[in-house]
């Protein structure tokens, strides 16, 4: 393939409200979760986060502490539910941005089209709810826009959904809009960019995510220095130890001069992370707590902004 030789312009960034100029996302969580209905015939230990007023309880403190906007990262089919994204974004006054793209198997019923179908007829719904609207929200007087792709591996190559792997990736190539992809614990992040690499897609255009689960230094460099986003969202999650973990990778990521390789995040599916529902940190504390502990380490303001919503917000816009 080949590379323009002039940088693309910055497109607009997608929320469910409508079109925003990426200078202007402000602090944002690059993976959350702020919609999950039940979903009948999943694995039952699947999430669920359908307590309107509670959520949007923890999206005003988000915007009160100085978040502005955040990813939805639940596609269609596990749970997602656009209108109600909507609803939230207009009361919180947040910015919320939806994806299309697909979650793990054992979030769907065993049943669901996705997983019987060829990667055109896939690719075709993922570039139909980017350009049309989410699927649910078709019949409102205003459908909602996904604003990128959002995918997950599973633990092996070989368990992987790989005509929904190809379906995104066609997606993704003709779209050109970001792809955040689940790693379960950072496996399979040098196949999955390998992959979508040969397959046409940008490293600008990855995300992976959740990769302060496996904090394998070189690893990240690398991973950094070929234009991939890292994703790191363990601050809440003890069983991770962040402490040695996560916030030591933060401060050798910056000190490599890679604070444009990073995205926080605290990527609350578990209900028991968000505050109002569960008793844990909440929505808020990405702005609060986790951006003062950025403040005390003494990391350079343009580094904090970067991986507070700089790097993300360019992502989408399509930029490096
Ligand atoms: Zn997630």
């Amino acid at each position: 393939m080949t590379f323009s030789s002039h940088p693309s312009a910055p497109r607009p960034v997608i929320t469910v409200q409508g079109l925003l100029p990426y200078e202007s996302l402000g602090i944002t969580d690059a993976h959350n979760h702020l919609w999950i209905e039940p979903v009948p015939g999943a694995d039952p230990s699947s999430p669920v986060l359908n307590q309107f007023h509670l959520i949007l309880k923890e999206l005003v403190e988000y915007r009160d502490k100085g978040g502005e906007t955040i990813l939805d990262c639940q596609p269609e089919g596990c749970g997602r539910d656009g209108n109600q994204l909507v609803a939230l974004s207009k009361a919180s006054k947040v910015n919320l941005i939806a994806c299309t793209g697909f979650h793990r198997k054992k979030y769907y019923p065993q049943n669901h089209w996705l997983w019987g179908e060829g990667a055109q007829k896939i690719c075709d719904f993922f570039c139909s709810e980017l350009e049309q609207g989410l699927f649910e929200t078709l019949k409102t007087p205003t459908p909602v826009k996904a604003g990128f792709i959002k995918i997950a591996l599973e633990s092996t190559w070989a368990n992987c959904p790989h005509a929904a792997l190809e379906g995104a990736a066609s997606a993704a190539f003709k779209s050109k809009v970001l792809m955040e992809v689940h790693t379960e614990k950072g496996a399979l992040a040098e196949k999955a960019c390998i992959y979508f690499m040969d397959l046409g897609l940008l490293p600008n255009q990855l995300v992976l995510c959740h990769m302060d689960k496996r904090p394998d230094i070189g690893l990240h460099k690398e991973l950094a220095r070929l234009g991939i986003l890292l994703e790191y969202d363990t601050f809440y999650r003890q069983k991770y130890n962040p402490s040695t973990n996560l916030w030591p990778l933060i401060e050798q990521m910056v000190n490599a001069g890679f604070s444009d390789r990073v995205a926080l995040a605290t990527d609350m599916a578990e209900t028991e992370l968000y505050h109002y529902i569960g008793g844990g940190a909440g929505l808020a504390s990405l702005p609060g707590e986790i951006q003062d502990q950025l403040n005390k380490i003494g990391f350079p303001e343009p580094a904090r902004k970067q991986m507070l919503g700089g790097n993300i917000a360019r992502r989408l816009a399509g930029i490096n």
